[in-house]
């Protein structure tokens, strides 16, 4: 038997989060002020996020940033996580390619979302905060933003999207076991949300309301901050435990990827993986490739524009600068919900837009039939946003076939799929389409963006 698994002790958790910024030639634009246009700095962010995140958000010189000490413990629950290589998956295309991935899936919430949930939910609660509030698409982010909260004694209101409250309802289980409450968005507990619920009496929701929300909420709320699990940069900087493991393992199995793949919602999962390879390309003139997976029907880094946007659908957020469909842009209701987002973060936005990662758009159908090859190959069950990378993989493993080229992939487990069996239902009783985004769809949701880059 060929080893599969390559596994890290407790001891070799990273000590500090990398900071790709830092690295890069171009840096990504701030932020700005809607009204003024003026960058964003860091005391602009400290009403609404916690003065540690906000610091971390700017930070565009530090290449590392250390790793509390209390945030490694809750880590060591279920860090490191495996670095996996798909021998039977390999099997099953019949590629010569090697297929690696890195199981995040194994957290106690099932995703990577718990690596930047713990950080923000200790930075919080060491800045005396009492109460947080944030949103979430299919659920996984509240779940482990609820578990995190519940550790350090935070009070926690989760706005979750309508359309994966109603089809997710044991995410919803999850948060309220850890503790959290739950509404459903949008709700008619906040001005944004009432709003538009009036325009439109059967919206579904989406991650940008429910954003509005939960920010409404904060600023409103004595000594409560807002916490957001994808997008911005200190996000991304906390997921990069995700790659610098990954690093070490593949050195174990004495390999180093050519292609480097990861679903994309906001970009917090691909960031984790793909950051810490890329700095090879940065500083050691690597020439690793990265691809993010994004749903056909919400293409932003494929088919967005490059401009500053907001974050949220209500306007609530700084402008940030990134490939978006324009915030007003509502994506159909795929499954994998976690990849509903408008836009990309500001440093993946201007490493796609330096050429320094690739993209492609994958339909909902191809990603539930890889998802299926997989399960019944690796044995795991992975959640319809992982799917997407599972699908570009699988693309690139026949690509190598067809060419005949010894090509080592590594891509990102970000999830199981356990709870999101009733999608699988679906795609099994031949229920589930493709929604393809038409250029007029895109180009009337970009027309609205103030045109500033
Ligand atoms: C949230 C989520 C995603 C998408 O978010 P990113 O910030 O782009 O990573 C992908 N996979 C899983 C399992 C998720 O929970």
């Amino acid at each position: 038997m060929q080893t599969k698994k390559f596994l890290l002790s407790e001891q070799e958790i990273p000590r500090a989060w990398y900071n790709v910024i830092a690295d890069m030639a171009v840096k990504p634009r701030p932020m700005i002020n809607p009204a003024t246009h003026e960058p964003i700095k860091a005391e602009d962010l400290y009403p609404l996020f916690s003065k540690a995140a906000s610091d971390q958000e700017v930070n565009y010189t530090d290449s590392f940033i250390e790793i509390p000490e209390s945030v490694r413990d809750l880590y060591r629950i279920w860090r490191p996580t495996p670095l996996v290589r798909a021998l039977a998956l390999e099997r099953a295309l019949d590629t010569p390619a090697h297929i690696y991935f890195k199981n995040e899936s194994v957290s106690p919430v099932g995703s990577h979302k718990l690596n930047s949930a713990i950080a923000q939910a200790y930075f919080c609660k060491q800045e005396g905060v009492t109460n947080i509030t944030t949103e979430t698409g299919a659920g996984q982010w509240g779940a482990a933003l609820s578990m995190a909260a519940k550790h350090f004694g935070l009070e926690l209101a989760v706005y979750m999207v309508r359309v994966s409250y109603d089809q997710k309802p044991y995410r919803r289980s999850i948060m309220q076991t850890y503790g959290a409450e739950v509404i459903s968005s949008p709700s008619m507990s906040t001005k944004a949300g009432r709003k538009i619920i009036t325009d439109r009496p059967n919206y579904s929701g989406s991650l940008g309301t429910a954003i509005s929300e939960a920010v409404e909420l904060a600023m409103s709320t004595p000594n409560c901050k807002y916490v957001l699990g994808s997008v911005l940069n200190h996000v991304a900087l906390h997921q990069t435990v995700i790659g610098l493991e990954a690093e070490k393992q593949m050195e174990m199995a004495g390999e180093m990827p050519d292609t480097v793949i990861a679903c994309f919602g906001g970009g917090s999962n691909f960031s984790g993986l793909a950051f810490p390879f890329l700095r090879h390309n940065l500083k050691d003139g690597a020439n690793i490739r990265f691809i993010a997976a994004e749903p056909s029907s919400c293409p932003k880094l494929t088919r967005g524009e490059f401009q500053y946007d907001f974050g949220d659908e209500a306007g609530y957020t700084p402008l940030i600068p990134m490939y978006t469909l324009g915030h007003t842009f509502t994506p159909a209701n795929i499954h994998a919900g976690g990849l509903r987002y408008h836009g990309g973060g500001a440093i993946v936005s201007q490493l796609k837009h330096d050429n320094l990662i690739d993209a492609v758009d994958i339909p909902q159908l191809e990603t539930f039939k890889a998802a299926t090859l997989f399960a019944r190959t690796e044995g795991i069950i992975p959640a319809p946003e992982s799917s997407h990378a599972i699908a570009a993989t699988i693309r690139e493993a026949l690509k190598a076939k067809v060419e005949g080229k010894q090509e080592v992939i590594l891509f990102n487990l970000s999830g199981h799929g356990l709870i999101d069996m009733t999608a699988y239902d679906r795609y099994f009783a031949n229920d589930l389409t493709n929604y393809d985004v038409t250029a007029d769809e895109i180009a009337a949701a970009t027309a609205q963006l103030e045109k500033i880059l």
